[in-house]
């Protein structure tokens, strides 16, 4: 098929609710193929619908490292029915080229969606693995929701930013996030205390 042009930050597409998908038609599998063939010419680890200006919800990952065969997911019409736990990572996106930042993100989740049949199946991803990070990366963008929302550190991200000549911060879509704060909390006590254990 083809590889598309990825949105860059700054597009308002970006930041656009995507709608579900009815039917697995020829086109939504054609659609799949596009975002597989950008992500892997990108050497992205995943890639969302809307990043290309598709405003579906669907989109791909693919964690396997250079030495593996390719292992391509497929997630259609989404939905994380659990999440459990917290872990901070470094996370960059392949619209905001060259930029990474620390964001929270929970440990464990569990996704249910359609593969590239339209076939139903679960999928859970635990202890902050990449795959875990990932889904819950992907799965935002399908909501406009973008990595830099998750920020820990908003002045590093400015510099990355403007290092990288990407707009500023939108302060106000930065998330309030209770729960996970709550979680993150807990791992930093824990963190803490094997250190003074030490
Ligand atoms: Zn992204």
């Amino acid at each position: 098929m083809a590889i598309r042009k990825i949105l860059r930050y700054g597009d308002d597409f970006l930041r656009k609710e995507a709608k579900d998908v009815h039917k697995v038609s020829k086109k939504i599998q054609d659609l799949v193929i596009d975002l597989l063939d950008t992500m892997y010419a990108s050497n992205g680890v995943g890639l969302a619908a809307p990043q290309i200006g598709e405003g579906y919800r669907v989109f791909v990952v693919d964690v396997s490292s250079n030495d593996e065969p390719y292992n391509p997911i497929v997630f259609i019409n989404p939905k994380i029915i659990k999440k459990s736990g917290a872990t901070i990572s470094r996370e960059g996106c392949l619209s905001f080229p060259e930029a990474y930042t620390d964001v929270k993100r929970y440990s464990n989740v569990m996704i249910k969606a359609l593969d590239r049949k339209g076939r139903s199946f679960v999928l859970e991803a635990k202890d902050g693995t990449l795959l875990a990070r990932c889904i819950q990366h992907e799965y935002d963008h399908l909501d406009g929701v973008l990595f830099v929302d998750h920020a820990i550190d908003k002045f590093e991200v400015e510099e990355q930013l403007s290092k990288n000549n990407l707009p500023p911060l939108e302060i106000n879509r930065i998330l309030e996030e209770k729960e996970l704060d709550e979680e993150i909390n807990k791992l930093l006590e824990k963190i803490d205390t094997k250190n003074e254990n030490e």
